[in-house]
């Protein structure tokens, strides 16, 4: 047996995962169920796990050190839940023997004790129904070359976070794997002209050997890669039932291609104003390609539901903007031919102002509506719109442009007869490519209709009552000022002409006063709430596209000046005075608008909608920008998509029992613009699985966003080959209880994830709406000049060089205290030299030492106790908020407290207690070197299967102590403070007391003194 041997026993007979089985006590407390690892069918060790448990249990009574399980209760301020947890402590075998060496070299010890670890499998996690579990996973890496920094930011606290969870008594499971096929390898490969898939693996391997030099708690035994056809077998599997399930469609559709790459691009690889290439840089184009998309609009409404999540409020926001989802409804409108043109609007309480219609140009309709002598003008437009990108034809500072197709449509809800135009930013990819314009609340329309002198229509008041009228000089009689000034009417004066801005209140008093003052050959008006022309004869109401016309008329015929502008409100627009009371586009009350005239604007749009639907006009109806997420890729170097297309039988999936469909190796895999599969000689001819007959597979592969949407469920069994995974394994660990990862992440793979996870639901594969629990995001290491690191600015730092110069602690510790973890910040290599000779401050002060002990100095003691225990709430506490920087500077300023009273606590009990914990609580910060320093002090092996210490308030509580506080000699309070408390502190918190602010009467202290420990002296 381990325990009693001397010899280093089989590897396997002394897996860790065996302890809890073989403690007799532990099994005593266990629920009555057969051990986990014998039940697991899926655990590749579990014969092996399941033998030695037993044997285990037998001989306990034979061994020199009992493994210990302790059982205790934590708080709720310890641990992130209340439970009984266990905690499994020195389980097994041989202590291995401490170096011989007293000084601190993290090269020996660290490869030592990573083998030892591995030897042991200390971390490998099997189910054990007994103990509750918690699957902390960090997102996968591309095997692209060398693990960088960035890898080593995201993956060490994560590690720390997982054994911090471990020594809470979770089972944590944290595996690792390699997202192995996709772009990033293959143009590399095609840069080097290495096969795709040697480059790949030969990635792999060197990462393995870079992700092992770390130190963490990985399980390599649930490693999953990819590209392996173990696992693509499974990619594939899904893509079949997605198609079964009628969550997979191909439609022929244009789609963003990058030249260079020579393959499709999904939307969120496409990136910038200019829309680039998100792997290459290169500007995309447009192309038409037969592909293949799975629905995850059906799921749209369910994504924007978080409630269930822990996910940080930024990537709730980017999805939520990401799948934007408007309200509103559908209103169809007809052309004066008849056709039907649906619009989708989110504003239906503004239907009374639709004064034109534009069109994508690419409607379908825009060909048959254009009138003879447009047809021209509209063809070049056309050709001129498609050329651009969606982006920069959207873009808000765009100047307008856009044709006038000689066709007219009818406003549905008042039979108003509108020119219908095309223009670039109306896109047949949002809504139904058709809109209704109404300038008077659309920003893009107000642009349009004020560049081409099409008419403005206001139907919704203002809610501010902004309200102007602007008198140009000569055109109101002499006493017009003065009335105004008499009414307490403000206004300014400038160069003889007035700018008024009208209380709401007064703006029948003003209509009065400039009816009296208006000269006869001119006008006067009233813009904002109210829209009014007062003539010297009578005040014209703007509440109709027809009354605009007609008083626009007059004022030409008043004032030649006007006559170049086009409409009303091309005339107001000319002051700018007026500006900012002539558009609005929130909510408020309709006006102009019929019977709707007077209606609320909390109630308006669904009132309307209500009125659309009833008379058979439109329909209240969701529009989201979220779109189908396309599959198909032209690569090779990805899964296959499992279809065959039979002339008689059309699209047939593969059937299961003929999966995986492999990826050959005799391709040429360089980029032609063609699948490579579709020019290999033999590859795509097969039969089909319905009828025999000769049939062709498709010859596109996957988005790789397919492979890592499902890898932490390969991740529960990768060797699994009755399906994607094993059920028991699946049942015990999901949903994965701690996500962490980059923030880039959030609208692709985020979302493909939990849409994945849906999808499953659905399917009947996997359970529950979420496939990660809690969420959490690192920032970005940026380089010493603090911009983001690239081997062209020079500034990349490589992880490897720092492990070797100064050790995967140090490298670990001083990520971790860089800078806030989710916010991340500047390398800088100066700064790594602190935790380097904070290390050895480590070493010094917890290797035994031979120094008699101390003589007792009970008050030591205790304020050492007290350091220890407050470190332990601090570390904790910002253990479960995820807050790694405060917690190595906590524990730096705990290292200095050790050393301040080593003197006189020395070989103490609590002496002993503090460096115990003190390893402890930095084990899962610095995990090789606490596991020697513990083994050192000759504790047994291993730390990292200690539990989480445990804080005790009364020891952290800080003695207090009375201060009297004097005010010009007089005592008039006394204050409790800590017993350490420091003068300044002291003082500020005497004057900062209310009783000693009344007697202070506001008067400015002239002096204070205090006497430690006793008084605060104020002179006033
Ligand atoms: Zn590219
Ligand atoms: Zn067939």
């Amino acid at each position: 047996m381990a325990t009693t041997s001397k010899k280093t026993t089989p590897k396997k007979a002394t897996t860790a995962k065996s302890a809890p089985k073989a403690n007799p006590a532990a099994k005593a407390k266990a629920a009555p169920k057969k051990p986990a690892a014998a039940k697991s069918k899926a655990a590749p060790n579990a014969k092996a796990a399941a033998k030695p448990a037993a044997k285990s249990a037998a001989k306990k009574p034979a061994a020199k050190k009992p493994a210990v399980k302790r059982t205790r209760k934590v708080e709720a301020n310890v641990a992130p839940a209340e439970v009984e947890v266990a905690v499994v402590a020195a389980p097994i075998k041989t202590v291995p023997a401490p170096s011989p060496i007293k000084e601190y070299k993290p090269d020996v010890i660290e490869s030592k004790w990573q083998a030892q670890w591995e030897q042991d499998e200390l971390y490998r996690a099997v189910i054990d129904p007994s103990r509750k579990k918690y699957y902390a996973l960090t997102m996968l890496p591309y095997p692209s070359g060398d693990l960088h920094i960035g890898h080593w930011y995201a993956m060490t606290p994560s590690d720390a976070r997982a054994r911090y969870m471990r020594m809470n008594g979770y089972n944590v499971m944290f595996p690792i794997g390699f997202d192995a096929f996709g772009l990033p390898a293959e143009n590399a490969a095609i840069k080097r002209g290495v096969h795709p898939k040697t480059w790949t693996y030969a990635n792999v391997d060197r990462m393995r050997k870079q992700l092992r030099s770390m130190g963490a708690m990985w399980d390599w035994e649930r490693e999953a890669v990819s590209a392996d056809p173990e696992y693509y077998k499974w990619t594939e599997w899904f893509f079949a039932q997605f198609f079964k399930h009628g969550l997979a469609y191909k439609k022929l559709s244009p789609v963003d291609w990058c030249p260079n790459c020579n393959t499709t691009l999904a939307r969120e690889q496409v990136w910038g104003d200019d829309r680039h290439c998100e792997r290459c840089g290169t500007p995309v184009i447009k192309k038409d390609l037969d592909q293949w998309y799975f629905k995850i609009t059906n799921y749209a409404e369910e994504l924007l539901d978080f409630t269930t999540i822990d996910w940080p409020e930024r990537v709730k926001t980017l999805q939520t903007n990401w799948i934007g989802k408007s309200e509103g409804a559908h209103v169809t409108f007809k052309t004066e031919r008849g056709d039907d043109i649906v619009v989708f609007t989110t504003r239906p309480d503004t239907l009374w102002g639709a004064t034109f219609m534009v069109l994508a140009p690419e409607h379908p309709l825009v060909d048959q509506l254009t009138a003879p002598d447009q047809r021209g003008e509209v063809d070049e437009y056309i050709a001129t719109a498609t050329r651009q990108t969606d982006i920069q034809r959207e873009a808000t500072d765009k100047e307008k442009s856009g044709v006038f197709i000689g066709a007219y449509a009818i406003n549905p809800v008042n039979g108003a007869r509108i020119p219908i135009w095309i223009a670039d930013y109306v896109l047949m990819t949002y809504g139904t490519g058709a809109i209704m314009a109404v300038p008077g609340h659309d920003k893009r329309d107000f642009d349009f209709a004020l560049k081409f002198g099409l008419p403005v229509l206001p139907v919704i008041d203002r809610n501010d009552g902004l309200t102007k009228s602007f008198a140009l000089g000569g055109t109101m009689n002499e006493g017009f000022a003065q009335a105004l000034k008499d009414a307490e009417i403000p206004f300014f004066d400038r160069m003889g002409s007035l700018y008024i801005t009208i209380p709401f209140e007064k703006v029948d008093r003003y209509i009065e006063i400039s009816k009296h003052f208006v000269r006869p050959d001119s006008w006067n008006e009233i813009v904002g709430t109210r829209w009014l022309f007062i003539f010297a004869d009578g005040v014209k109401e703007w509440n109709s596209v027809e009354a605009g016309r007609g008083i626009f008329a007059r004022c030409k015929e008043l004032e030649p000046d006007v006559r170049s502008k086009r409409t009303i409100m091309e005339m107001l627009w000319s002051v700018e005075f007026y500006h900012d009371a002539l558009y609005h586009d929130e909510y408020g009350p309709i006006i102009n608008s019929n019977e709707f005239t007077g209606t609320p604007g909390d109630v308006a749009k669904s009132k309307v909608i209500k009125w659309l639907e009833e008379k058979g006009i439109g329909k209240g109806a969701v529009n989201y920008r979220l779109r189908d997420w396309l599959i198909s890729r032209q690569r090779y170097w990805g899964a296959p998509i499992p279809i065959i297309y039979c002339p008689e039988h059309g699209q047939v999936a593969v059937p299961d029992d003929q999966l995986p469909v492999l990826l050959p190796d005799d391709v040429e895999w360089k980029p032609t613009g063609e699948s490579p599969l579709k020019l290999h000689p033999t590859w795509k001819h097969t039969t089909c699985p319905i009828c025999g007959q000769a049939a062709e597979r498709d010859t596109d592969t996957m988005d790789t966003f397919m492979c890592s949407s499902w890898y932490h469920l390969r991740y529960l069994s990768p060797k699994y080959n009755q399906g994607p995974f094993d059920p028991d394994e699946y049942n015990y660990w999901m949903p994965v209880d701690c996500y962490t990862g980059g923030i880039e992440h959030a609208t692709m793979h985020l979302i493909y994830t939990r849409f994945f996870h849906k999808a499953l639901r659905d399917i009947g594969v996997a359970q529950g709406g979420e496939p990660m629990t809690q969420l959490r995001n690192q920032g970005m290491v940026l380089g010493e000049d603090n911009e983001k690191m690239s081997k062209s600015r020079g500034n990349v730092v490589a992880p490897d060089e720092l492990v070797n110069k100064y050790g995967a602690d140090v490298v670990r510790a001083y990520l971790m205290f860089i800078a806030q973890w989710s916010q991340g910040g500047p390398w800088n290599s100066k700064g790594i030299e602190g935790p380097a000779r904070w290390m050895n401050r480590v070493w010094n002060i917890a290797m035994p030492s031979e120094h008699p002990a101390a003589a007792s100095d009970p008050a030591a003691e205790k304020a050492l106790r007290r350091a220890v225990h407050q470190a332990i709430k601090k570390v904790t506490d910002d253990m479960n908020a995820f807050e790694f920087n405060t917690i190595i500077a906590a524990m730096m300023s705990l290292t200095n407290k050790l050393y301040d009273y080593r003197a006189a606590t020395e070989g103490s009990a609590a002496w002993n207690e503090a460096i115990e914990t003190y390893l402890k609580l930095l084990a899962p910060i610095v995990p090789h070197i606490t596991e020697e320093l513990w083994a050192q002090r000759g504790h047994g092996y291993s730390i990292h299967q200690q539990a989480w210490p445990q804080y005790d308030p009364a020891a952290a509580a800080e003695d207090l102590i009375t201060l009297v506080v004097q005010i010009n000699g007089k005592v008039r309070d006394r204050i409790e403070a800590a017993a350490d408390i420091g003068e300044d502190e002291a003082k500020a918190k005497a004057l900062s007391s209310e009783t000693v602010q009344k007697f202070m009467d506001g008067k400015e202290p002239r002096l204070i003194k205090y006497v430690p420990g006793k008084l605060v002296s104020i002179v006033v």
